[in-house]
């Protein structure tokens, strides 16, 4: 076995980390984690710590870790078949079960799955299926897509574009010209004060009108928003939100793009954040928990409406030019399988629900009143906290001081909790997996309320 100074040596010369500051890392300023076995909710390194992973790698392992099930599935399927494409109708047992499987815990008028590898590239697909369905329609102006600041949908081009955290924009290029940003539904930092979680929804919606207004409804192609923000903050929608959002773009003939690449398969307590929230779309992006992260398989469900369309237009213009060598990879789908039947035996959702909720009433409980602490929010197995340096006049913390590092910093050097300091803002984000017990989910509590004493008094 290799020592930990050679990895530690090679990863510094070789490894290009992604979402991680190259100069640092390459200097040594910034800690190598080679991390080499998990269990449960635990991961564990090669120094010998064994650290209690509070978001779930990247909020993907819903399941938990070290699921032989899903392990031996996805070594059967290497035996059997490694490998074969989807193109012109070939498919593999797993690959036509999971899709079968995730339209019938989908919301009803959801009609066909298009396999892919990831977030980003799921979304991508979504992108071309709009640009697709309008030039079918014969309408080849309406092809902008209006995502919303703070949204996270990937960091390919457009999926970059889409998403609205500045760090995914700068010295990129960013937003390409099809992308426009209309206002985050992020009611704890809403500019006016007075407005209720009602007033804040409702000006959201016109945001969203002066917006089309302002591009022309004619321009505009799609909306696409996750069902509760996450990387963007871990912000559930405030009060009569998407009822208020899908009104306009009905009006409008705006196709409405679900990204549940965190939220799909549970995570909020319900198989999908559209059911929970009353959403409607006409795609669905889907990652993350299709397989818990044990392979790489994303999804993009398309709803009967647009299939219709997809399908009259391969009539008129021979098959779709849109495919990847990996789509519905037979590993990435006998994982998908393997997952969602796990999820199933388990009850893994209603504990995302129950256990999800237990975490985020503790939390609240034991953090709501500490005078640097402005919110606790959360839905589901998702949880926040976000810092303030002063409560009543809701002033934030200077960027600089990195509050929201410092104390995941500490929760992970003291207590030994993975929780993930959010890209923008001081906010400490909480998606543990889904087995999370009611033990745990306290352990998570009082490290964090330790790390917040420590870090803000
Ligand atoms: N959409 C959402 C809502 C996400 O949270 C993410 C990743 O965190 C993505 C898309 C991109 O997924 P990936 O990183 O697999 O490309």
């Amino acid at each position: 076995m290799l020592k930990n100074d050679q990895l530690d040596a090679w990863d510094r010369d070789a490894f290009f980390h992604p979402s991680t500051h190259l100069a640092q890392h390459a200097r040594g300023e910034s800690p190598t984690r080679i991390v080499e076995r998990a269990q449960g909710v635990y991961i564990e390194d090669r120094d010998g710590n064994r650290l209690l992973d509070a978001f779930a790698g990247l909020y993907c392992v819903n399941a938990g870790y070290g699921r032989q099930e899903i392990a031996d599935a996805i070594s059967a399927q290497a035996r059997e078949l490694a490998y074969y494409h989807s193109y012109v109708g070939h498919g593999t047992e797993a690959s036509i079960t999971l899709a079968r499987m995730i339209l019938d815990r989908a919301p009803g008028h959801m009609s066909k799955v298009y396999f892919g590898l990831g977030g980003s590239d799921a979304n991508e697909t979504n992108i071309k299926l709009v640009w697709y369905y309008n030039n079918i329609l014969g309408r080849p102006e309406k092809k902008k897509v209006i995502s919303r600041w703070r949204g996270y949908h990937g960091s390919g081009l457009m999926t970059g574009s889409l998403t609205g955290l500045e760090l995914f924009h700068k010295k990129f290029d960013l937003p390409l010209e099809q992308v426009v940003h209309t206002t985050a539904p992020y009611f704890y930092r809403r500019n006016d004060l007075e407005q209720s979680e009602a007033e804040f929804a409702a000006h959201c919606a016109e945001d969203l009108e002066a917006l089309i207004a302002r591009e022309g409804a004619d321009t505009i192609a799609a909306f696409i928003g996750e069902p509760v923000l996450g990387t963007g903050g871990i912000v559930p929608p405030p009060e009569g939100y998407w009822r208020a959002i899908q009104a306009v773009l009905k009006k409008h003939d705006i196709l409405l793009i679900a990204d549940e690449v965190v939220t799909g398969f549970g995570r909020l307590g319900s198989m999908f954040g559209s059911d929970h929230y009353g959403i409607e779309p006409d795609l669905i992006t889907i990652a993350k928990g299709l397989t818990s992260a044990y392979a790489p398989l994303s999804g993009s469900i398309v709803s009967e409406k647009m299939w219709e369309v997809l399908e009259k237009g391969t009539d008129e213009n021979g098959p779709i030019g849109h495919g990847w060598t990996y789509s519905a990879h037979p590993i990435g789908a006998a994982a998908g399988v393997a997952n969602l039947r796990l999820l199933d035996a388990l009850g893994l959702v209603a504990n995302a629900g129950e256990t999800g909720a237990y975490l985020n009433r503790a939390m609240a409980d034991a953090l709501a009143d500490h005078p640097h602490v402005g919110d606790v929010r959360g839905e589901g197995m998702l949880c926040a906290v976000e810092f303030v340096k002063d409560r009543d006049s809701r002033t934030f913390f200077d960027p600089a001081d990195k509050i929201g590092a410092r104390v995941a910093a500490s929760l992970l050097e003291q207590d030994k909790v993975i929780a993930r300091a959010m890209p923008q803002g001081d906010i400490l984000g909480f998606a543990p997996p889904f087995c999370l017990s009611r033990q745990e989910a306290d352990t998570v509590v009082a490290a964090t309320a330790r790390a917040v004493r420590m870090i803000l008094g």
